[in-house]
């Protein structure tokens, strides 16, 4: 079985075509620029096979009620062109294939659960703290979703203002988890671009101190087996021992179990796919589709 695969990220598109990760036959990437532009090319570029379903794993706000008119569409994003974009149902009419729809960090969770760090788990998390911040759940072996999808980044920390007077940047809740611990959460705090700052800066401690805030939540709500942390802002390794740490600090002895207790550096770990993740997680989409569509005919 063939699938194509498609990322759709703020910045930057990527298409993959392959049955999974050890099997990927061909790629193509090209910048968000206009819905039609960008579409045109997704098209052209799957046109050339034959595929069995197609997956799309993109930013949001998206609508993934399927009784909904704009199910499939990009909804209310504040990107310039892209608000109420018919995605799925475009790509799905051009190419007359089953499409797979979902949030990137659903689609990414997906792809970790099947290949990556959450494979033979029943329940896991996976974080991406880049430009913003979100969340995807596989729970009891079955992606979350619900009233929409899970909105993660947009939970609400304990904030000290006298460690951290940082108003936050978030334009619904300042100081939310992204308004806090996103890349220009601390771009903005710190006055440079999260990557340009060094290993052994405090904004690390700190940016370490939110995430382990926000696991320990996900972790009493959703009893993930696994947290699998991505996103350019997790390229900063250090980050991990630093998360780890504050999370056993905060559990203090809660959460008794070994996974947890003496094996937190397995426990909250980096995506198994690397940063193949968002596309390949895409690819998952695609064959969960095609099982789909089987089960209906
Ligand atoms: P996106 O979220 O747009 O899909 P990324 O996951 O790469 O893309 O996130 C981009 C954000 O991550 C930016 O805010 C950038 O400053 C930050 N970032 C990228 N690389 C690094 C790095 N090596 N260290 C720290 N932050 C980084
Ligand atoms: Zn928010």
């Amino acid at each position: 079985m063939l699938y194509g695969g498609i990322e759709v990220g703020g910045t930057k598109i990527i298409c993959a075509v392959g049955a999974g990760p050890a099997d990927v036959q061909a790629e193509s990437r090209f910048p968000t620029t206009t819905p039609g532009e960008a579409l045109a090319q997704i098209i052209a570029f799957f046109q050339q096979y034959s595929l069995a379903a197609i997956g799309i794993g993109s930013f949001g706000p998206i609508s993934l009620n399927r009784g909904a008119s704009d199910y499939g569409f990009i909804t209310s994003t504040p990107k310039q062109g892209w608000a109420n974009t018919d995605l799925a149902g475009t790509i799905g009419r051009a190419l007359d294939v089953p499409v797979g729809f979902d949030t990137d960090v659903n689609a990414a969770a997906l792809g970790e659960w099947h290949w990556g760090a959450g494979k033979d788990l029943e329940t896991c998390l996976y974080l991406t703290i880049g430009t913003g911040v979100g969340g995807g759940g596989i729970c009891n072996g079955r992606l979350m979703h619900g009233l929409l999808h899970p909105e993660m980044g947009h939970i609400r920390l304990p904030h000290d203002r006298g460690v951290d007077p940082f108003a936050g940047i978030c334009p619904y809740h300042g100081d939310c988890l992204e308004g806090l611990a996103s890349g220009p959460a601390l771009q903005a705090r710190w006055g440079a671009p999260a990557e340009s700052l060094a290993a052994d800066h405090p904004a690390w401690a700190l940016e370490a101190h939110y995430l382990a805030l926000a696991c320990v939540s996900f972790m009493c709500i959703l009893s993930p087996q696994r947290i699998i942390l991505g996103g350019g802002v997790m390229s900063q390794p250090q980050l991990f021992p630093l998360i780890q740490r504050e999370v056993l600090t905060l559990l203090n002895g809660y959460i008794q179990v070994p996974a947890v207790m003496q094996h937190i550096d397995t426990y909250i770990v980096p995506p198994g796919l690397g940063s193949r993740v968002g596309v390949l997680g895409a690819l998952a989409l695609a064959g969960q589709a095609a099982l789909q569509q089987q089960a209906v005919q």
